[in-house]
């Protein structure tokens, strides 16, 4: 078992293999446009006050934008956020019919192809759309998760984003990417810290 496989299943047995899911996409999209730059409580803010008004892409690409901003203002950055998130439903009404299933269908490596395509999904968010909503074995790579691999050896130092989430998914049998993800997001945030991390209590120090 090599040496990313040995931290990994350490990282699962403290934090268990808390993977969840969501059989709608639209909803896993716009979750994890709201994530962007805050923290998962407000995000659940943001998230339910969105869809208790509304559930499908089109009434969100129908909606004031004013409405939109209120709405979610506590993920914040909800200026830029409404905008993306309404501009992504227009699309989604235009292209796909209302249906990112559509997308999400085409096999893992075409339908991130195409999320990547369109304007205001980037790699994170397509893989976090991926992976919960499509059930693919893939495995997003957020800050913490980018933060983590390097400094724990488990990507080279140099390499980028998608460096990182290849070097992870080379490495990571495919059934426990998803888990890897969750647990590597935990650790992140409880140990190893962007400021101050926790080295004298961490597991791996
Ligand atoms: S918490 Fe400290 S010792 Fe542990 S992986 Fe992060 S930087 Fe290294």
């Amino acid at each position: 078992m090599n040496k990313v496989q040995k931290i990994v299943d350490r990282l699962l047995e403290i934090y268990g293999h808390p993977i969840w899911k969501d059989d709608d996409p639209f909803r896993t999209l716009i979750r994890t446009i709201l994530s962007q730059n805050t923290n998962s409580r407000n995000t659940d803010i943001a998230s339910q006050n969105l869809f208790s008004r509304f559930k499908t892409a089109e009434e969100v690409a129908n909606t004031n934008i004013d409405e939109l901003v209120d709405l979610i203002r506590p993920a914040g950055l909800h200026n830029i956020k409404a905008r993306r998130i309404k501009n992504i439903s227009k699309l989604i009404m235009v292209k796909y019919g209302g249906d990112i299933n559509r997308v999400i269908q085409k096999g893992m490596d075409e339908a991130r192809k195409e999320l990547l395509d369109i304007d205001g999904i980037g790699p994170k968010t397509a893989d976090c759309v991926l992976l919960f909503a499509g059930g693919y074995d893939i495995l997003p790579v957020d800050t913490h998760i980018f933060r983590v691999a390097k400094r724990l050896g488990l990507a080279p130092t140099h390499v980028d984003h998608e460096g990182v989430k290849t070097a992870l998914e080379n490495q990571i049998p495919p059934e426990k990417r998803g888990p890897a993800h969750m647990a590597l997001i935990s650790f992140g945030r409880e140990y190893c810290r962007a400021r101050n991390p926790r080295c004298e209590e961490c597991p791996f120090g």
